[in-house]
C-alpha cells in the first residue's frame, strides 16, 4: 500500500441511482460492538440516500458458523431497531440471503472463472507452500504465493493427479497496479507483488470468503461496500475478481469501497471480538438503551458536529455522510458510552422509562418476591430514578428497599454511616419524623435537618445513618422522596431495627 491516508474529506457522492449497501456478518460467536458499528454506518448510509440495505449471512464456514449465532444476529438487529430491505425473513429479488443456501451459485462461478483462465488449479501442498515462503522470506523477496501452478503443462497436471493430489482453485491476479479511491481514506494503491494469487475454493470443493463475498456483492448489485479496516487488504483482490466477473458478464460495475476505522480498546489495543467489553449482549444485559448505544457507536469515526454529542438516530441519518468518516482509529471509551446512555435515559418519557425497566424489576434480577412488588410505589419512585441511572440494570438496587421486607444488609455502608453518636441522632430523627407531615418530602427533610442541628451535624452527615437504616446503602435515590414513598410505618420500623442493632 503506497499512499498515505487522506485527511478528512467530504465526498458528496454523486449518486445517480439509489445506493445498494450490504451488511454481511458471519454467524460466529456473539455479536460485538465493531459489527454493530458496521451495521449502523451501512444502515444510516442506506437510509440517508433512500437506498437499499441488503442483510446477508455469510455462513459458508460450517466449522465455525452456528444457528444460535444466526438467531442472535437477527435478534440483535431487531433490538437495535435496524430494518433491512432484503435479507433473511424479508426475502427479496436475490434470495436466498444465506450463503449456505447458495453453494451451487459459487460452484458455477468458480467453473466459469477456471474456463476463462481467471483462475487455475493449484496443486501445491501446504508443506511446499511453507518451504517456498520461508525461502522467499530468507531471500528478502515477497513471501506470498509465487505463481508456481499458474501455467502448468498437461503433463505436470497428470503427474500431480497421479500423485493423488486434489487442487484448490486459485485466482489469477492481473500483473497490474490497483488503485481505488476509498470513500474514507482517499486514494489507495496496491502493487502486484503485494497482492499474490489467492485461493477461492478449497481442495474439498468448499468456496472461500474470498470468492463468495464479491460474487454475492456482484449478484446483489451492491454499489457501496462499507466495512471495517481489517478487510482493507482483501479489497485489491476483490476489485480484480470483480473485473473478472465483469468480463464474464456476471457483474456490472466495481462497487465503491469505504473502510471504517479500527476500534481501539484498553491500552490502545484493537478491540477484539473476544474482549468482554465488545460483546453486544453485555450492553443489553446492563440495560443500555439501543438509542444510547447507537449514539455512542456512531461517534466511533464520525460526528454530528463539534458541539453536539447527544442526538437521535434520525438526526444521525439526516446528517450522515460517509465522506465525513475519520480514517484514524477510534477509541472505545466505556465511561463516555455510559454517559451518553445516561443522557438518553433522561430523554425518555417517564412511561417509556418505567416500561423499559420492567426486565430488571423481576426475576432473575429482582431479589424480592413478585407479590411484594408494588406498582404504585414503583410509579412514584420512577421519575426520581430516571434522572440518576447510567444504565437500566441499576434500577434494581435503587428500588429494592421499597419491595424487600428488610433493607439489604450492606456491611460497608453500615460501617461507613454508623459512627459514634449515630444512635442518638437516629433516635432524635425518629422522634422528629414521627411528628412530621408525611405528605411532603420537605417536611421529612426538615425533620432530619432538625435532628442534625440537635446533634451539631449538617444535613449531609445527619441523613447518612437515616439512609442506611432505611435503604441499607449510603448512596441511592433522593432520600426524602424515598422515605415518603416507603411510608411512615416502615421507615420508623427500620430506624427502630437499626437502633436495636446499634445498641446490641
Ligand atoms: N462476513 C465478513 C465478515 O464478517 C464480511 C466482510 C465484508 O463486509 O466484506 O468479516
Ligand atoms: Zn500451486
Amino acid at each position: 500500500m503506497a499512499s498515505a491516508p487522506s485527511p478528512r474529506h467530504s465526498t458528496s457522492l454523486a449518486l445517480g441511482v439509489p445506493p445498494r449497501v450490504r451488511f454481511c456478518p458471519s454467524p460466529t460467536g456473539n455479536p460485538h460492538v465493531g459489527l454493530v458499528r458496521t451495521a449502523l454506518f451501512n444502515w444510516a448510509f442506506a437510509r440517508h440516500h433512500q437506498g437499499t440495505l441488503v442483510f446477508r449471512i455469510e455462513d459458508t464456514d460450517a466449522a465455525r458458523d452456528s444457528e444460535e449465532s444466526y438467531n442472535q444476529l437477527l435478534d440483535a438487529m431487531r433490538w437495535l431497531g435496524f430494518d433491512w430491505d432484503e435479507g433473511p425473513e424479508v426475502g427479496g429479488p436475490h434470495a436466498p440471503y444465506r450463503q449456505s443456501q447458495r453453494m451451487d451459485i459459487y460452484q458455477d462461478v468458480a467453473a466459469k472463472l477456471l474456463d476463462a483462465g481467471h483462475a487455475y488449479h493449484c496443486y501445491c501442498s501446504q508443506e511446499e507452500l511453507d518451504t517456498r515462503r520461508e525461502a522467499a522470506r530468507a531471500a528478502g523477496k515477497p513471501s506470498g504465493y509465487d505463481g508456481h501452478c499458474r501455467d502448468l503443462t498437461a503433463e505436470q497436471v497428470e503427474e500431480y493427479k497421479a500423485q493423488g493430489r486434489t487442487p484448490i482453485v486459485r485466482f489469477r491476479m492481473p500483473d497490474e497496479t490497483i488503485t481505488f479511491t476509498d470513500l474514507v481514506r482517499g486514494e489507495l494503491t496496491f502493487t502486484p507483488e503485494n497482492v499474490p494469487d489467492y485461493g477461492i475454493v478449497r481442495a474439498n470443493g468448499a468456496p472461500l470468503y474470498t470468492l463468495v463475498n464479491p460474487v454475492d456483492d456482484a449478484l446483489m448489485e451492491i454499489t457501496h461496500v462499507l466495512r471495517g479496516e481489517d478487510l482493507l487488504s482483501s479489497t485489491p483482490r476483490q476489485i480484480a475478481l470483480y473485473k473478472a466477473l465483469i468480463d464474464l458478464g456476471i457483474a456490472q460495475q466495481v462497487p465503491a469501497f469505504g473502510h471504517l476505522p479500527y476500534v481501539m480498546g484498553e491500552g490502545n489495543k484493537k478491540l477484539s471480538k473476544r474482549d468482554p467489553q465488545s460483546s453486544l449482549n453485555l450492553y443489553r444485559e446492563r440495560g443500555f438503551l439501543p438509542e444510547g448505544l447507537l449514539n455512542y457507536l456512531s461517534l466511533l469515526g464520525w460526528s454530528l458536529s463539534a458541539d453536539q454529542d447527544i442526538f437521535s438516530i434520525d438526526e444521525m441519518v439526516a446528517a450522515f455522510d460517509i465522506g465525513d468518516v475519520n480514517p484514524n482509529p477510534a477509541r472505545f471509551d466505556l465511561k463516555k458510552c455510559e454517559s451518553i446512555n445516561a443522557d438518553h435515559i433522561r430523554l425518555l418519557d417517564v412511561k417509556d422509562f418505567t416500561e423499559r425497566c420492567a426486565p430488571w424489576l423481576k426475576a432473575p434480577f429482582a431479589p424480592w418476591a413478585p407479590e411484594d412488588f408494588d406498582e404504585s410505589k414503583w410509579e412514584a419512585i420512577a421519575p426520581h430514578a430516571q434522572t440518576r441511572l447510567k444504565v437500566l440494570s441499576e434500577i434494581t438496587e435503587n428500588v429494592d428497599f421499597l419491595f424487600l421486607a428488610e433493607p439489604v444488609e450492606d456491611e460497608a455502608s453500615w460501617t461507613k454511616a454508623m459512627k459514634e453518636g449515630s444512635d442518638a441522632l437516629l433516635a432524635t430523627a425518629r422522634e422528629k419524623l414521627e411528628s412530621a407531615d408525611w405528605t411532603s418530602p420537605e417536611s421529612l427533610k426538615e425533620a432530619v435537618l432538625a435532628a442534625g442541628e440537635a446533634h451539631g451535624l449538617k444535613l449531609g452527615k445527619a441523613q447518612a445513618p437515616v439512609r442506611v437504616a432505611v435503604t441499607g446503602r449510603t448512596v441511592g435515590l433522593p432520600l426524602f422522596e424515598s422515605l415518603e414513598i416507603l411510608g411512615k410505618e416502615k421507615t420508623l420500623a427500620r430506624i427502630d431495627t437499626a437502633l436495636a442493632k446499634l445498641s446490641a
